[in-house]
């Protein structure tokens, strides 16, 4: 089985229409794609799908899926989580009949602020700018304010897969702290302690390696070594904002869940995850 649930297209922030990645997914032989473009967020961004445009974005999969001989077709959302600002993952899940929702942090609201810093993107500059604005330079503060709206997340919606899990460290680039630091590694163990109780998907992810910008996937080996001891079921993501980037680092990541003794991938069988076995 190859599969790939976490795909961008030009109905959010990726570069090519849906139907270049069902070639492409199509020449590669792959058994499933998933689209999961960015959920509205409740201010102006160049990032997010609109809302009115979800119906044609289910619409034209829909068409799609007619077409296909063997490679099967699903739409969801990836959906961010801002404590306070965001709409509940639920009210897409039952507007739009979502075959999965991936949920993610990329906005890091402060306690008691309106404000949001924006961990994300290409600009290592504007997270370099929200820390000093935002968090007066207190890495821990910021770095354990992503962690705990990942925990609310967790808590407090409903969603099938948690999206790269330790982004914050992508622009973080081992200037302002360690992933081997006491008080980071308990907030990562309690993350994966979440995700277990909630029986949570967790993604590798790819896209920071062949974007250049991240020497290592979401999540690093730490992280991934629990997962894998506890049996927490997994799926290989490249997070491809363009057709050429449906494949990048799969193999790699293939190899590295191996390395840490994963058996099993998921996949979608009728609106269900089942798993297959990559050993
Ligand atoms: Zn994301
Ligand atoms: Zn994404």
């Amino acid at each position: 089985m190859k599969c790939n649930f976490h795909t961008h297209s030009t109905y959010c922030d990726g570069k090519e229409p849906v139907g270049d990645f069902v070639r492409k997914a199509n020449e590669l032989h792959y058994d499933e794609l998933g689209f999961s473009s960015h959920a509205p967020v409740p201010f102006e961004n160049e990032f997010g799908i609109r809302e009115e445009m979800i119906p044609d974005y289910t619409q034209e999969i829909d068409n799609l899926k007619l077409q296909q001989k063997t490679l099967q077709l699903f739409y969801g959302l990836e959906c961010d989580f801002i404590p306070g600002m965001t709409k509940p993952f639920s009210y897409y899940q039952e507007h739009f009949n979502l075959d999965y929702i991936i949920g993610g942090v990329h906005l890091v609201r402060p306690l008691n602020d309106d404000r949001i810093w924006f961990i994300d993107g290409s600009k290592r500059e504007i997270y370099d700018t929200g820390l000093q604005q935002l968090f007066d330079m207190d890495v821990q503060k910021a770095v354990t304010r992503f962690w705990e709206q990942s925990f609310e997340m967790i808590e407090t919606e409903r969603f099938d897969i948690i999206a790269h899990f330790d982004k914050i460290k992508m622009h973080n680039q081992k200037r302002y702290f360690t992933e081997e630091e006491t008080w980071y590694k308990k907030l990562v163990d309690h993350c994966i302690e979440l995700i277990k109780r909630k029986g949570l998907i967790v993604e590798i992810n790819t896209r920071g390696i062949y974007k250049g910008r991240c020497p290592d996937f979401y999540p690093s080996d730490y992280a991934l070594d629990q997962i894998s001891k506890l049996g927490i079921p997994m799926i290989i993501s490249t997070d491809c904002h363009k057709s050429e980037e449906l494949a990048l680092g799969y193999e790699d990541a293939l190899k590295k869940l191996k390395d840490f003794n994963v058996k099993y991938l998921m996949y979608l069988k009728d609106k269900k995850w089942e798993e297959f076995s990559i050993q």
